[in-house]
This record gives C-alpha cells, structure tokens and sequence, in this order.
C-alpha cells in the first residue's frame, strides 16, 4: 500500500546569503540547483498548493507539515511567501490541519517578516551551530564576514512577547571541534522551545571529520555529553533527536527521518516545481534526489511510487545486513539514508556514522535502564514478523515459567501416587541445580509429557535424572524402563536388555553409570562409542548457531506428523551439511530473523521423509524451541521450512502469552494458499509465516539478480506469497475479532508487507512449498 507524503518541504529560493562550508545543497556533490529559476514562480507555488490538497483529500489527511525550505527562504521576498500560505490556506480541505513553518539562517529576519509569519501562523526554525566560535567556524557570508551577530538578533526579534509564538527552535549542525557543552550552553541561552542536533552530512565516500582516527566515535561523545547535562538539568527543553531515541527505545515512533524505522513521507518540491526526494541525498552524488517528476504533470502517489521513495519506506526490510541483525536498530534504523551511500554498494550498508549511533544509542539506553519497557519494542519487533535476539529470549523465559507450572501440576499428580522422595528431590535440584534444572525445563519435549503424563503415572524420574546428569549431582535416581529404554529429557536414550523394568542412574565426570535392578552395571562415557547409548546430537551449522537433532525422546511425536527413526551416520551427515548451508543462507538472506532463530530454536525432529525429497515441516504450540522437519535434498528449502516453522514457534510463544483474537470466534476463513478454511489461529500463524516466506523469496531473487542469475522462479514465488499474505493480513483486519494487540500484530505485518505490493514483479504461478501447517 502507498505510503501518502505529510511534509511537503517546498522551496522557495534556491540560493543564499550566506556561503556556510558544511552546506549539502552548494558545497557537496550536487548541482542540480545551478539549472533551477532563483525563485519560485508563482504557477509552482500554486500548483504545488493544489497538488497537496489534493493529496490530502485522496488519503484523508488530518493534517499536513509543509516547510519553507531554500537556498535561503526569505531571499524570496515576503510577497512570493505570503502568496505560498494563502495558496496552501484556501486549496487545503477544512478536515486537514496546516501545519506550516519556515527554516532560515535569520540574517534577513525583520519585523515585516515576523508580522507576516503571525498573520499567517508561520513557525520559524533557526539554524545556529552554537556560540560565536562555533557558528563562525563554518556559518559565514562569502566574503568571511560572520553571520553571528545577524542570527542572534534574529532569535532576539523571535523571543519578543509578540513573536514568542512563532519562534519554532534552534537546529545546530555538529562539528565535534567545538565543545559541546559550550554549544548547548549557548543555545540554551536563547531560550529555545526546542533543540535539534544534526550531523553534518557525510557518506561512506566522504567520511565525516574523525579528529581521533578512523574507527573513533566523536559524534557518540560529543551527543552524549550534552544528553547528560541535559538529563541532569531535567530536561528542560525537546531536544529532538534525543526525544527520538527515548521513543524509539519505548517502541514508539521517530520524530525524525535520521533515526527509526517509520517509513519517510517526505518529498521536496523544487523552484521549477520538480519533485525530489529527502535534501539530505544531495550529499551522496549529484542528482540523487531526483524523481523525474514534477507537479505539473505528476500527482504525488507517483511520486511515492518512485523506487528511492519505496526504498526509505522498507522499514527493517530495507536495510542493510548488519543493520538488520543490529541490536539498536529499532532506535537507530541505520542512520540517516543519505549516510550509507557508498559507490559501489549503493545504500545498502550502514550508517557512515554507524559505531556513534550504536554508542549514543546504547548509552541512552543504559541510562534510561529501558529493561521492563523493552518488551513493548520487542512486541512492535514481533508484530512486524520479526523479532530479535532480546524479543526472542523473553519468549523463551516466559515459556520455561509455563512449563514450570505445568511441571509443578504433572509433578502433583505424581506425587500424590506416591513418589515423595522424587518430590524431595527435584525440589532441591530446582533450589541448588537451578541451571541445570531449567536446562531440562527448557527442552521442547518437557511440557508435551508434562501436559500428557503417563497414563500410569511416571515422567518425573527421567526428569530428575536428567537434571542430576547436567548439573553432576551425587544422588542415584531410579528410573523405569518404557519400551526397552531409559529416556533422559534432551541427553538421550539408553537401550537395555528386555526384562529390565528399571535402572538407577548416577552421574559421573565423564559419562554415568546405570544399575539394573537385578545388579547389571552399564558403564557411559559422553565420548564413548556403546551402542546402548544413543546420544542427542549437535550440529554447529556455524559459528553462531548449534542446534540438537532430537531422535530419541518419544514425546518428539508432538509435531503431528510421523517422525523418523534414530539416524544413521550417512543421514547424519546429510542433516549437517544441509543445515550449515541452510543457515547461511538464512544468515545472509534474512538476517532481521537469523538472531531470532540462533537464540530460540534448539531441537530440530527429524521427521520421516515424503517421496521425492521435497522436505515437510511442522512445529507445536507444546513444544517451544524445537520444529519438526522432513530434510529436504535442497538446503535453499531447508533455510525456507526453518523460517517458515519458526514463525509459527514465535507467535505461539505470544499467543501463549496474550490473546490476540477473541477466543470464542469460531468461524472459519478462507487463507488464500488453502482450500480449506482455517480458524482465526490458524489465519492468523499462516499469515505470521508467510511474512517470512514472503521476504526470504525477496531477498533471494534480488540475490539472484545481484549475481546475474536467473530469478524468475524466485521472483514469481515472492509476487505469490506477497499477494497471499497481503490478502490474508487485510482479511484478518477485518475479522472484527482482533484484540489491541492483534490489531496491532497485523498492522505491524501489514507495515512490513504493504511496502512489497509496489515493485512490479511477475506474478506466475508455481508449485507450492510443502508446510505441514
Ligand atoms: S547502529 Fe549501525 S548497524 Fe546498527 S542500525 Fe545503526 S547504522 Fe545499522
């Protein structure tokens, strides 16, 4: 869906008085504005006018921000500005609120002007780079005289009792040379209602001023010094960018485009009414503002359907690698656009100012000790699809109290049958051997036995066993025989002769021993070869993720779908070689979602394999962590069935956690990748899943492309799911069953796939992937 502009900055000079030497529009690598009329003719200001009523209608606007941008505004005159705001004021609709200011450097500020901004409610925004030094070392007329004294009386002129109203705040361009205190004392002398900080612009091309070297971080230092003092002063004024970290670290919106995720809604029209994008790109190359549109023959939804529009409204899809697998990125959403441009990789890497982002952020958050709010930003991450390592591992503690209580219930009922001493003594595991405790706590397959013990009882044993194996503890614990072996949760199984009913088992340094009752000793070393003991088996698939391959716990059945016999060492191998070039892919195709799966899924079920080698898969609301996976011959399908699947364990760690639709709805609605009709959970995980379908089918074609491969199928896959999931999120919002957090889960995927439905992408057909769910 189309994201409508708000701001409108519209220029209305395209030159200026001063000749500042950090100025993106003259002095870095664009030159459009040489070709541009001076100032603006009136048929632009008009038309410009009529298209952002326009506009405002046809997206039911409440209110739009235009901002009276140069070169240097006021060398327009009050006359082309005053036509500008009656233009804007009578072709508005009466439901959109004008929201309308003018940035200038101040030095021709006067009383005509002022009186006209009150006339016509104009809010002034000043720049000033701070105190006298600080603002003359870069703020200066051509001929180096300063432009202090001019922009002070400028601000003394705004904070007069009768202009008070229109004076809008300060914005100072860094430069770290300056003492940052000094700066924010200056400007705080002039009384400001609100500040700004801005980095000067600068690219991966023209890195910005680093007095320390390469790989030092100023602008983190010079930001945070000022934070403090502000902090420690109470906050006495709006500091923009402050205010937006705070936000973001809340899970709430920017209020800038250099900082977050919200997709931008700002476009500028230029002299000769050309429409560009943000003036910031100006930085990176010349002419990378441009659209090619303008307001005479272009509306704006054109505009906004403009390629480097779409690509600053992607949110977390539209960045980088390293940004996406970020642990601030919600608060910092990789800087500024223009910042990332670098030659040869175009904006697709992180900020320039990226190691200063991570310290301020990081700093910032620190300070503010966002712990316990963290989960509404976490939230905000899950309901877009995603969800980082921090939203993942809160799952996952959330889980392991459930399945304490339901231990606690499976244990009660045992208990009651008799066995106290084993009560005893998984109460003072879970007292001295906590670690160990919640290590078998948190093995997928715990809950479904705890939720469906033993119809004869039992289950508490092998818990305990397993439990006192991990933590090396001294107690033997005596555990039954069930089908000719002993299952110990998460660490394996060992097969003993028939007839045996029960053996004890005791830890030792380097494996343990298992006593029969008729007096047989079984002797288990971890790093032995006894093919009694069937171990469960890790395969690091890299560096950054190992994950079990569960074939011996019978519970493992809790996937709904046959699972395969313990492994041979031929398919074993299979399995580790498939999932290491599974994660990798993962890993460089999806990393908004690879951090998530390194922290939370730690079994994978083999499950027994279709014909053809096609792969299948499945997970379990019972079983967090752990999915169900028929190995596919293809590791491209593997990376998509672990995606896909873990999806499901996400959104079942949230539905476990919180509704998110009326559990008493039981109609049933049609998913368009089905036939049959599903129930609001069912929809609702589908469509969860699928949003990760969706980007992996992206992110591969574009891969593709990259290498000059072919990307039709991929594409056609992406166009389908895309389609798909935009159908089943719209009919989810329109369910009339949604809780505040499931309207806020499917606006959060509808963010994240409207942005797709824009690029023009082949929409064939193909044969399906085989989900289980
Ligand atoms: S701090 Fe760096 S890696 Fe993280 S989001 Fe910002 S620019 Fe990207």
């Amino acid at each position: 869906m189309l994201v409508p502009f708000r701001q409108f900055v519209v220029k209305l000079h395209s030159r200026c008085d001063l000749a500042c030497d950090h100025c993106y529009i003259y002095e870095h690598r664009d030159t459009q504005w040489r070709g541009r009329p001076r100032a603006t003719p009136e048929e632009v200001l008009a038309r410009t006018a009529e298209r952002i009523a326009e506009h405002a209608e046809a997206h039911h606007l409440g209110a739009v921000h235009v901002v009276l941008h140069g070169g240097e505004p006021l060398l327009a005159g009050p006359k082309t500005i005053e036509f500008a705001a009656r233009q804007l004021e009578s072709r508005l609709p009466d439901s959109c609120a004008l929201d309308l200011r003018i940035h200038t450097n101040g030095v021709l500020l006067d009383r005509q002007f002022c009186d006209l901004f009150l006339a016509h409610d104009i809010k002034v925004g000043i720049s000033l780079d701070g105190d006298r030094a600080a603002n003359d070392l870069h703020r200066r007329y051509g001929d180096g005289r300063s432009s202090y004294d001019k922009v002070i009386e400028a601000v003394a002129l705004l904070r007069q009792p009768e202009y008070r109203r229109l004076y809008a705040g300060l914005l100072c361009t860094i430069d770290v040379r300056n003492d940052p205190l000094a700066v924010y004392r200056a400007l705080m002398e002039l009384d400001p209602p609100r500040l700004d900080f801005l980095l000067p612009h600068a690219t991966w091309e023209y890195p910005p001023l680093r007095p320390d070297g390469p790989g030092s971080t100023p602008y983190a230092r010079w930001l945070g010094a000022i934070y403090e003092r502000w902090d420690a002063e109470g906050r006495p004024v709006p500091v923009r960018t402050f205010d937006s970290v705070l936000r973001t670290l809340r899970g709430q919106s920017s209020l800038t485009e250099n900082l977050g995720l919200d997709p931008a809604d700002l476009v500028v029209i230029e002299t000769d009414g050309t429409l560009e994008q943000a003036d910031s790109l100006r930085t990176a190359f010349d002419g990378a503002a441009g659209t090619g549109f303008n307001v005479f023959d272009d509306d704006f939804d054109r505009a906004a359907r403009h390629p480097g529009m779409i690509d600053r409204q992607l949110g977390l899809a539209g960045l980088s690698a390293t940004c996406q697998a970020c642990p601030v990125v919600s608060s910092c959403g990789g800087g500024l656009f223009a910042h990332r441009y670098r030659a040869d990789t175009g904006f697709d890497n992180p900020s320039v100012f990226c190691g200063d982002l991570k310290e301020f952020i990081t700093m910032v958050a620190d300070r503010e000790e966002v712990g316990p709010a963290l989960a509404d930003r976490q939230l905000g991450e899950l309901a877009a699809g995603y969800g980082g390592a921090e939203a993942v591992r809160v799952l996952a503690g959330q889980q392991l109290e459930l399945d304490r209580l339901l231990l606690a219930r499976a244990a009660e009922s045992e208990l009651s049958a008799g066995a106290s001493a084993l009560g005893q003594l998984l109460e003072a595991f879970d007292a001295a051997e906590a670690e160990a405790f919640d290590q078998v706590l948190a093995h997928p397959y715990t809950r479904t036995w705890a939720a469906r013990p033993e119809p004869e009882g039992g289950g508490l044993a092998e818990f305990a066993a397993a439990v006192a194996l991990r933590a090396g503890a001294d107690p033997a614990v005596r555990v039954p025989v069930r089908d000719g072996a002993v299952r110990l949760p998460g660490i394996g199984r060992l097969l003993v002769e028939p007839g045996t009913t029960a053996v004890a088992i005791r830890g030792a340094e380097d494996g343990f021993t298992a006593v029969t009752d008729a007096g047989a000793v079984v002797r288990i070393r971890w790093t032995g070869q006894d093919p009694r003991w069937q171990p469960v088996r890790e395969v690091a698939a890299g560096p950054d993720w190992t994950v079990r391959l569960e074939d011996t716990d019978p519970y493992r059945d809790a996937h709904g779908h046959p699972v395969a016999e313990r492994l041979g060492d031929a398919e074993l191998a299979c399995w580790d070689r498939g999932l290491t070039e599974a994660w990798d892919l993962v890993k460089r195709l999806l990393p908004g979602y690879a951090a998530g799966i390194a922290t939370g899924l730690s079994v994978i079920t083999p499950l027994r394999r279709p014909a053809e080698g096609r792969g299948l898969s499945s997970s379990a609301r019972s079983a967090f962590g752990a999915v169900g996976i028929a190995r596919p011959d293809a590791s491209d399908t593997l990376a998509l069935l672990l995606v896909h699947e873990f999806q499901h364990v996400k959104l079942g760690a949230v539905l476990d956690r919180d509704d998110l639709f009326d559990p008493a709805d039981e109609r049933l609605f049609h998913a368009p990748w089905r036939e049959d009709l599903r129930p609001l959970e069912g929809l609702f995980q589908g469509t969860y899943a699928h949003v990760a379908v969706t980007e992996y089918w992206r992110a591969l074609g574009r891969s593709l492309r990259q290498d000059g491969r072919p990307a039709d199928h991929a594409e056609a896959e992406f166009a389908r799911w895309r389609d798909h999931t935009a159908r089943a999120v719209a009919t989810l919002a329109g369910s009339g069953s949604l809780t505040p957090l499931g309207t806020r889960f499917v606006e959060g995927m509808a963010a994240t796939v409207e942005p797709w439905l824009d690029p023009v992408v082949s929409n064939t057909v193909s044969p399906g992937t085989p989900f289980v769910r």
